[in-house]
């Protein structure tokens, strides 16, 4: 992902996609629907001189209805579906022997292909469930398809995401159904969103504040939106699987040891008569140690979390620039403040998660999730 900061093919490939995007969607031919990534809400504002980790979720819902989409939604609310798939897989591999530990999140494309090309023996060790972008996608164009009756071969589902190697993701052959039908059609970065924007002459900073997602795919837990940083899908993990554990009603909520810059971050967390040792590791250079120390025994830990880039998505390939550690931390800071002053802190909490597993998934981990939200990876050594 770092390479399209300096290349400029790179910056071709950015220009070509955004416009073309743009004309389709003043066409209105097909009904397009958009995700954005949780890391976007804190950084898309620094391309209109609004201060880094700024939530400008309300702008970028108004710029995304002006430029034409039919319904805009949120990733932070396919992370919490994440929470809900990997946090019962968690409990099934740790206190059913279902599928080996530790166990490794699967939400970043950069960590997924890393582990596929330099450490296949660890591939049974990934998490099998879809990343929040894909989840998303697959939920388009099932759930939300049939309950909108729209059909799904007319739905565009458009990613704005902070890296391209969510770009690879949504064309990986895993991400189409039976029916070649893909999850996701279109990704694009936070910096080509923003050309987006300025291309239709929007005035992104004078949005009006107050606009919402669309029902029922908008609302995320503020759990979900931690996942744009370093530490925050295990600190959303630990939060559901916390309560289901232990049955408690309301568990610890802020995990401290694993929020920060660390390279390799890691604690012990009791949860009813189990304790997890858990590590998060903060950028790939740190990964191959982490992975070494594991196969020798030298580490052992039930759940880890990786992240490719340094920080997490809020730090990704196609964020703002400049991107230095100064604004990384405002980045991760505005997104803590906002998950402090959230009234919906736990991704099991969440409404429309309630809803979506009522009316349709039925079970987390079930068999309608199994079929829509888990992948399978392969050896790419
Ligand atoms: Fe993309 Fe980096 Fe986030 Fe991984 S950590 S999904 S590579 S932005």
């Amino acid at each position: 992902g770092q390479c399209v900061k300096v290349c400029p093919v790179g910056a071709l490939v950015e220009n070509n996609t955004v416009s073309e995007l743009s004309r389709e969607l003043k066409k209105r031919e097909k009904h397009f629907i958009v995700q954005m990534a949780p890391a976007i809400k804190h950084t898309i504002g620094e391309e209109f001189f609004i201060a880094p980790g700024q939530d400008v979720t309300s702008m970028m819902v108004g710029a995304l209805k002006k430029l034409g989409f039919s319904k805009v939604f949120s990733t932070d609310y396919s992370a919490d579906v994440t929470i809900m798939e990997e946090g019962t897989e968690l409990i099934q591999r740790l206190t059913k022997g279902k599928g080996k530990t530790p166990m490794f999140t699967s939400c970043c494309p950069g960590w997924v292909n890393y582990v596929e090309k330099n450490h296949p023996e660890f591939l049974g060790n990934l998490s099998s469930c879809k990343s929040p972008q894909q989840i998303f996608g697959a939920l388009a164009k099932s759930y939300y398809a049939e309950e909108s009756k729209v059909p799904k071969e007319d739905i565009v589902v458009v990613s704005i995401m902070p890296c391209t190697a969510k770009k690879g993701e949504a064309q990986r052959i895993e991400m189409e159904d039976h029916d070649r039908v893909r999850d996701v059609d279109v990704v694009i970065t936070t910096r080509e969103f923003a050309k987006l924007v300025k291309m239709n002459n929007i005035n992104f900073a004078a949005l009006p504040n107050g606009q919402e997602y669309d029902s029922f795919m908008g609302k995320g837990s503020s759990a979900g939106r931690l996942f744009g940083t370093s530490g925050g899908v295990m600190e959303a993990a630990l939060r559901t699987v916390a309560t289901i554990l232990s049955e408690e009603k309301v568990g610890v909520l802020e995990f401290e040891e694993i929020r920060g810059f660390k390279n390799v971050k890691e604690t012990t967390v009791e949860i009813g008569e189990n304790k997890l040792k858990l590590a998060v590791v903060n950028g790939i250079g740190s990964a191959h140690s982490v992975m070494e120390g594991i196969k020798s025994g030298r580490l052992y830990y039930d759940f880890v979390e990786v992240m490719a880039c340094h920080g997490g998505c809020i730090s990704g390939g196609g964020a703002p620039i400049p991107d230095n550690l100064d604004v990384r931390r405002q980045r991760m800071e505005g997104m803590h403040g906002f998950d402090k002053t959230s009234t919906l802190r736990r991704s099991h909490d969440n409404p429309e998660i309630k809803r979506l597993y009522e009316n349709y998934l039925e079970d987390p981990c079930g068999h309608k999730s199994h079929h829509l939200l888990h992948t399978t990876y392969s050896d790419k050594s």
